[in-house]
């Protein structure tokens, strides 16, 4: 196990708080971007089905060991049967036996799959080929509904998360319901890194933009997963874990939040 810092779970696992996103990234560009962000010390790689570049990221993880692997059931796998097959598929092409945590990838609440997908993914975890089982873009009433029918509470909530869209709300949820909070798009998608307040303390610290985002997701307590495909910022990201931002810097940034920041679809109504 690498020295970061890690939360831990509702099942007693931990979770490295820094990971790397792979949205975007190309089947052909994804083994190289994963292979340079072991390199560089990340130890979570966040991927998904839809995300079509298993392959590549499987290919880039080969036999590294310190690996904390994500990946999602997308919304047309929904559904208790789907599911089992779809996750056995996205094992196939990642070229694993297990990974460390499968979520749901958004709720669909109008297909009224999630439930039964869950009580797939409770299997699933049983049976050890996904060790640790959660949520993502889960409102209070998804979550809630999960608890109610399977006494099963997500282990993580990967939600759209950045200083100009701060999730205050769904925060506090996760706190009650013992959740881990993920951040995606952790850096607004890139817009983030121009606001004036990050630019000065960027000035102030001698840091770069997006490690100081980065930065405030892990004091504030998340999990969270930057993607980029430039080897420097890949490694300039990873400089977040080496200083601290000061109880006035964090402030200046919890400022930027803005309840209409979000940059994503909204999740009651997103069916993909
Ligand atoms: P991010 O907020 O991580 O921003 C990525 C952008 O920031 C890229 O354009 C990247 O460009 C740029 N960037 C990264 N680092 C730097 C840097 N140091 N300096 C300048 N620019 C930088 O966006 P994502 O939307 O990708 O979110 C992160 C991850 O969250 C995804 O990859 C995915 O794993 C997950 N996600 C999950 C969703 C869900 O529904 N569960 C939805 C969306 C994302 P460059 O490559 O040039 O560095």
């Amino acid at each position: 196990m690498t020295d970061q810092p890690t939360l831990t779970l509702n099942d007693g696992r931990q979770i490295p708080q820094l990971g790397f996103g792979t949205w975007q990234i190309e089947q052909d560009d994804a083994a190289d971007a994963v292979k340079t962000a072991l390199e560089a010390g990340y130890w979570l790689v966040d991927t998904a089905a839809i995300y079509k570049n298993e392959e590549g990221v499987g290919e880039g993880i080969g036999n590294w060991s310190d690996i904390f692997l994500t990946t999602k059931i997308w919304n047309e796998s929904q559904g208790f049967d789907r599911t089992k097959k779809a996750f056995a598929n996205s094992l196939k092409r990642l070229g694993r036996e297990h990974v460390d945590l499968l979520l749901i990838h958004w709720p669909c609440p109008q297909k009224n799959e999630f439930v039964d997908t869950w009580k797939a993914m409770i299997e699933l975890r049983d049976e050890g080929t996904a060790k640790s089982i959660g949520v993502s873009n889960f409102r209070e009433d998804d979550l809630k509904r999960l608890v109610d029918e399977t006494g099963v509470v997500p282990a993580v909530n990967q939600i759209e998360l950045h200083p100009t869209f701060q999730q205050r709300g769904m925060r506090l949820v996760h706190n009650d319901m013992g959740i881990v909070t993920q951040s995606w798009s952790p850096l607004g998608q890139g817009a983030t890194m121009d606001n004036d307040a990050i630019q000065s303390i960027a000035e102030d610290t001698g840091q770069d933009p997006a490690a100081i985002i980065i930065r405030w997701h892990i004091q504030h307590g998340f999990s969270v997963i930057p993607r980029s495909t430039n080897p420097d910022h890949i490694r300039s990201n990873f400089s977040a874990l080496s200083f601290e931002l000061t109880d006035d810097q964090m402030a200046m940034i919890d400022e930027l939040d803005d309840a209409d920041g979000r940059i994503g679809p909204e999740p009651g109504n997103f069916e993909g």
